[in-house]
């Protein structure tokens, strides 16, 4: 099929949500979800959607930011597993008539977190969550087009958590990297012990490698830039910090306290806290 005209993108962030936790983080703050990025990458009728949201509410907010474009979705894509992605996927599909796609690794991965549901996502957010089935499908080669222009699915294994991959636009210099690459928020580290973030940079070489000029991440501030350059760098200097300090502390609340020293500016410190007690387990 010829391409019909030019692609463009568009990022929703859902603002950070409270979570179902009493107890607070150690610096003050309530327990929260970091921010999550939602992108419609489009063409001059269709559109694709990528990293559905996690709650009905964000849902019926995102659809109403697809339908206001007037643009026909023919499919929702997954970058990884973790429901935060992609546990609306079903409402939107079901609004919008379109495919939800995935790799295979991502798939088993979100059979997984459906097990999961009752004690970790549904417990801290207790109602919000749709009922879900895992209706996603793999496509032929990890590809599909939009209009003509190839969307090539990346796996790129273990990131911030098994059998992750990234969406490549080659006609956008683009790739939606979901949590391979962050953008001024705490990264999630909790599954990154026993070699973890030597895969995870592995597989932020992969995205290198890619040569985008734009990454969207699938946790970001609103208010920086999609620069791709600077935030595969911040990214490595993160888990670079990590290591670090992680040698160097005993005890989970001064490797807290070092990494907030070390990135004053990164959102949602509560995530920071929750892979911190995590690895010192
Ligand atoms: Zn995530």
């Amino acid at each position: 099929m010829p391409t019909s005209g030019p692609l463009a993108y568009d990022v929703f962030v859902a603002d950070p949500i409270p979570q179902n936790v009493t107890d607070l983080v150690p610096n003050g703050d309530r327990r929260m979800f970091s921010p999550l990025s939602v992108t419609l990458i489009h063409g001059e009728r269709d559109a694709v959607l990528v990293d559905p949201p996690l709650t009905s509410a964000q849902a019926l907010e995102v659809g109403d930011w697809v339908e206001a474009t007037g643009k026909n979705l023919t499919h929702i894509f997954a970058t990884h597993g973790h429901g935060d992605h992609w546990f609306t996927a079903d409402v939107l599909a079901e609004r919008f008539g379109a495919q939800v796609v995935a790799s295979e690794g991502t798939i088993r991965e979100m059979h997984r977190n459906v097990s999961l549901r009752p004690h970790f996502w549904d417990a801290l957010f207790p109602g919000q969550i749709p009922e879900t089935s895992v209706t996603a499908a793999p496509v032929p080669g990890n590809r599909f087009t939009l209009e003509g222009h190839d969307l090539r699915i990346v796996e790129v294994g273990h990131s911030d958590t098994d059998e992750t991959s990234v969406l490549h636009v080659p006609d956008l210099e683009l790739v939606v990297a979901g949590d391979v690459i962050y953008n001024g928020v705490h990264q999630y580290l909790a599954e990154s012990a026993n070699g973890g973030r030597d895969a995870w940079r592995r597989a932020i070489s992969v995205v290198e490698d890619l040569r985008p000029r734009h990454i969207v991440t699938g946790h970001k501030n609103k208010e920086l830039d999609d620069d791709a350059e600077r935030a595969i760098a911040e990214t490595r200097l993160y888990l670079d910090a990590v290591d670090e300090l992680l040698a160097k502390h005993e005890e989970p609340l001064d490797f807290f306290n070092a990494m907030l020293d070390r990135f004053p500016d990164r959102l949602n410190p509560g995530a920071l806290w929750g892979g911190a007690v995590a690895l010192y387990k």
